[in-house]
């Protein structure tokens, strides 16, 4: 007889001998979470059942229009936790922006110039060639004047 620890509760219990690894006993709270759990490993392999599910909600909140605007009005701390959790999100993904930033390109000075391949026509965005001006070290910044202002892209 093993007994095993619930993911759920954190109380032991013994698996089912059909289900030798059960992670959550059988408790009500604990299958439920053992479903949501389910469903967020599904929605992140499987873009058919994300879709699904989407569509299932939409048609849901169709027929049920009055549904979160009364679930707000009842609760206005949802509200609020709500954009709370947003912020996070935002903060988070600027994060992100920035680390991104900083790893690839040190900062020094390049030069961008358009690059010859993709001649520009109206409207279209320009494709540019970043490089550095000094290859060995791009914080020393060791350019002369008349270089900085011979650079023909830099020029206003
Ligand atoms: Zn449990």
């Amino acid at each position: 007889m093993t007994n095993k620890i619930c993911t759920g509760c954190g109380q032991p219990f013994e698996p089912r001998p059909q289900v030798p690894d059960q992670a959550y006993c059988s408790e009500p709270d604990c299958q439920r979470a053992r479903k949501r759990q389910w469903q967020r490993a599904k929605r992140q392999s499987d873009p058919d059942y994300r879709i699904n599910q989407r569509a299932a909600q939409q048609a849901w909140t169709q027929r049920h229009p009055d549904y979160w605007r009364d679930y707000r009005a009842a609760k206005p701390e949802y509200e609020q936790r709500n954009r709370e959790q947003q912020r996070v999100r935002d903060q988070a993904r600027n994060a992100d922006l920035a680390k991104m930033d900083v790893c690839d390109l040190p900062s020094g000075l390049y030069r961008i110039t358009r690059h010859p391949a993709f001649p520009m026509e109206n409207g279209d965005p320009w494709v540019v060639e970043i490089t550095p001006v000094t290859v060995t070290c791009p914080r020393k910044m060791d350019v002369s004047r008349e270089d900085f202002i011979d650079t023909p892209t830099i020029r206003p």
